[in-house]
């Protein structure tokens, strides 16, 4: 199956074994974010959640 990552655009190709393979199946406008992007969303929730002190 084909699907398309909500934030840079890039178009892969996932298998069943895929995480969120079931939930866009059955839903294909659901966002998908490819590995970097769902990195990168991770990595900014972690900022988020432990920003940096003040000096
Ligand atoms: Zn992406």
């Amino acid at each position: 199956m084909q699907v398309k990552c909500s934030l840079c655009g890039k178009v892969e190709e996932i298998t069943k074994i895929h995480k969120d393979y079931a939930k866009l199946a059955k839903n294909q406008s659901a966002p998908y974010f490819c590995e970097y992007c769902s990195f990168r969303v991770k990595t900014q929730a972690k900022e988020a959640q432990f920003p940096p002190k003040p000096i």
